[in-house]
């Protein structure tokens, strides 16, 4: 069924149940009081001369106002362009160009984002735009403006002629490896996928979830908003973009069930609760479920969400854009073990295998491979991009994923990291993933990533990039050999030590080895 369905059905029964809170602004609807701002934008969206299949831009950090455009562009059957909020010139006018977007709907301005004024210099040069709605405006006010009876009557005509194979969505990719591109997916997609995922959490009427991640990502829009609105569950938001102070004061604040984030979400909360120390004000013991997702996740971190936030349930899935994006998820009975140190089992209805990427035979259980992925999930391709389609997308259907994965003999999965991130030294490969998990158990370290760096003798050389806690002062290489020294494989531990505050990170709260690699490469000289 489409997106729209789907809400109407859980207004139907749970009209009552609390559906979307702004804590930063202390706003609250109701599912009955959602559906009817829903309808009056999708009506006001009418009036813009929004038609179905046109694509509508979207380019604000989290907020209320982000939802109720989701929902009523999918109600009728615009194409939503999720547009990331720490773009500038010329990635906005790339994006809204290369998706033929007409109106966009912006948030005037957050911290040093002009989004007004980037979108005023940009539509020159961006004949497609017709129409930019400011949420602060009073143009979207009068959009929200209770629906004519003749206005009703259209939007249910076209509810009823929109189909689940029909366009919803334009999703751009993280850009971790290189420029994001546009992932074009459907109501069958996305809506299954959401759904789906919130049946493994147990997802009731009684949930209610808190979304610290980016709504323009398939994390906060999918997994977060769809899963809650086919639930009946609540999405509140903490703040518009991520602190861990605001998220936590948000699940006490309104009881929440379940608490999302990429690792370095998590690894921030449980700084701020050490930091605090035991007599922190946060009520965390709502808390039952929730999900890490995106990036390699360290068991350390999970296991101290487990046992310091309340998270019991918690699960780790792991996914991509152009697959809707959740493939494999840990389920609420998975063994602890199994739930912290793997990404589990493929999701219903979809099928998974790992092959040799050279040969493209399914390799043996136990072994490392590409993780390639088929079924409703999968896009239809990326947008107006026919070769970079044929390059992901094989004939039969399957999403080959540039990742890595060793799938053990009952179905469980482990991402070992990325193709274009694995390292080759002497010939070795070498999977930062797992000396990066080895790191997390020193003391010391706060937050570790490895890369490869160009060594004239072994083609790569390994370095460690470390945070530090706030008590440590100073880590070097020989601390590092100390320390791993007859732990780890002689080959694998890192030669060159960079200890950093930050790491360079994309909105979607992910690592960029890319750019970490060409300031190696600066470092060493
Ligand atoms: P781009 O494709 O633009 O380079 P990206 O791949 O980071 O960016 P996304 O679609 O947001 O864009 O992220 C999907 C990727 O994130 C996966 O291909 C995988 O590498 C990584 N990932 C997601 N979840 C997990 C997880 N649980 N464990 C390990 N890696 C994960
Ligand atoms: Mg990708």
């Amino acid at each position: 069924e489409t997106i729209g369905a789907t809400l109407a059905r859980t207004v139907e029964s749970y009209g009552d149940n609390l559906a979307l809170v702004d804590a930063a602004t202390s706003r609250q609807w109701t599912y009955t009081q959602f559906h009817r701002d829903v309808h009056a934008l999708a009506a006001g969206m009418l009036r813009l001369g929004v038609n179905p299949g046109d694509r509508v831009g979207l380019w604000s950090p989290n907020r209320a106002e982000w939802v109720l455009t989701q929902y009523a562009a999918a109600e009728i059957g615009a194409v939503l362009v999720n547009l990331n909020p720490a773009y500038r010139q010329n990635e906005i006018e790339y994006a809204l160009t290369q998706s033929g977007t007409s109106v966009v709907f912006a948030a005037e301005r957050f911290k040093d984002s002009a989004y007004a004024s980037m979108l005023a210099e940009a539509r020159p040069r961006c004949p497609d735009v017709r129409e930019v709605v400011l949420f602060e405006s009073p143009q979207w006010a009068e959009l929200l403006a209770e629906p004519t009876a003749a206005e009703m009557g259209r939007l249910s005509e076209i509810a009823g002629s929109l189909g689940p194979d029909d366009p919803i969505n334009i999703q751009y990719t993280s850009g971790t490896t290189g420029f994001p591109k546009g992932a074009t997916l459907t109501h069958r997609n996305i809506g299954n996928n959401g759904y789906l995922v919130g049946e493994l959490l147990d997802y009731t009427d009684a949930d209610r979830i808190c979304l610290p991640v980016p709504f323009y990502h398939c994390f906060g829009m999918v997994m977060g908003n769809l899963a809650a609105t086919s639930h009946g569950a609540a999405m509140v938001i903490p703040a518009p973009a991520f602190d861990p102070q605001a998220t936590l004061a948000a699940v006490s604040q309104y009881r929440c069930t379940s608490l999302y984030g990429v690792p370095t979400m998590f690894i921030a909360e449980l700084a701020l609760l050490d930091e605090l120390g035991d007599d922190h004000r946060f009520d965390l013991s709502s808390l039952r479920t929730g999900i890490m997702a995106g990036s390699p996740c360290p068991e350390h971190t999970m296991r101290q969400v487990v046992e310091r936030m309340h998270m019991r349930e918690v699960s780790i899935c792991y996914g991509m854009t152009e697959t809707s994006p959740v493939s494999t998820q840990t389920r609420v009975d998975d063994p602890l073990e199994l739930r912290v140190g793997t990404v589990g089992r493929v999701g219903p209805h979809l099928e998974i295998k790992v092959i040799d990427p050279v040969t493209g035979d399914t390799v043996e259980r136990g072994e490392t491979g590409e993780f390639c992925t088929k079924g409703y999930s999968v896009m239809t391709g990326y947008w107006n991009e026919p070769e970079k389609t044929a390059e992901a997308l094989d004939e039969e259907g399957w999403m080959h994923t540039g990742d890595l994965a060793v799938m053990d003999d009952n179905g469980y999965v482990r991402i070992t990291g990325r193709i274009k991130d694995m390292v080759i030294r002497g010939g070795e490969n070498i999977y930062p993933r797992e000396i990066e998990e080895f790191l997390y158990t020193h003391p010391d370290i706060l937050d570790a990533q490895v890369i490869g760096v160009p060594d004239d003798k072994y083609g790569e050389e390994l370095m460690a990039w470390v945070r530090l806690r706030d008590e440590a002062t100073d880590f070097t290489a020989d601390d590092l050999r100390a320390f791993a020294d007859g732990k780890i494989a002689r080959h694998k531990i890192p030669r060159y030590v960079h200890v950093v505050k930050e790491f360079p990170m994309t909105v979607t709260g992910k690592v960029r080895k890319v750019e970490m690699r060409a300031e190696a490469v600066e470092i060493l000289g």
